[in-house]
């Protein structure tokens, strides 16, 4: 199953503002760039939650309460968005932590799962900000994200690594997080 295309084509439109946006601040950006790996952890969960805030606001969604927590996490998770605390993970001891581009590569996917799941929860008419289909592309993708958001609707990573990484929760995660991240370091490159 593939995305909703105009979903897609949206947020592509989207994803350039949103960049254009962000280097609006080239010069600190930049910098952060040049010296991801000697930054404090906080700096780096500063610049990680100015991502956040422009990413909710060029897409229109809600930041997680949370903001981003810098933590040393079990196993290989890179990190991951937590609904039950509102906040997205990055894990110290993964590669993504320590080089820029795959660190902006890894909240925009995670941030995109906050989305989704925001996404879904607007399809229930009683939301305050309700999904209908006079809302489309998001109501449409929203429907399909709902058929794959929760329990035994979900391929496990370990199950089938190409299926997990195209059924439509991850497959938005995995297009969304690479594109913004690929087109904000070349923004910064020039
Ligand atoms: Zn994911």
């Amino acid at each position: 199953m593939d995305l909703d295309e105009r979903f897609v084509l949206d947020e592509a439109v989207k994803r350039t503002q949103l960049v254009s946006e962000l280097l609006k601040d080239k010069d600190e950006l930049k910098k952060a760039h040049d010296e991801w790996p000697l930054l404090s952890a906080d700096d780096c969960k500063k610049i990680l939650e100015k991502m956040l805030t422009a990413h909710c606001k060029a897409l229109d969604f809600r930041a997680p309460a949370g903001g981003v927590a810098i933590v040393e996490l079990a196993g290989n998770d890179n990190g991951h968005y937590a609904p039950d605390a509102d906040v997205i993970r990055i894990n110290t001891k993964m590669p993504a932590y320590d080089d820029f581009e795959l660190a902006m590569d890894l909240i925009f996917h995670e941030n995109s799962h906050d989305w989704r799941g925001q996404l879904v929860k607007r399809l229930n008419p009683s939301h305050p900000k309700p999904l209908t289909p006079a809302d489309d592309p998001p109501y449409t993708q929203a429907l399909m994200f709902q058929c794959n958001n929760s329990g035994a609707e979900i391929v496990d990573a370990g199950e089938d690594c190409s299926s997990y990484q195209k059924q439509p929760w991850e497959d938005h995660s995995w297009t969304t997080g690479p594109k913004t991240a690929r087109m904000l370091a070349k923004g910064l490159a020039t």
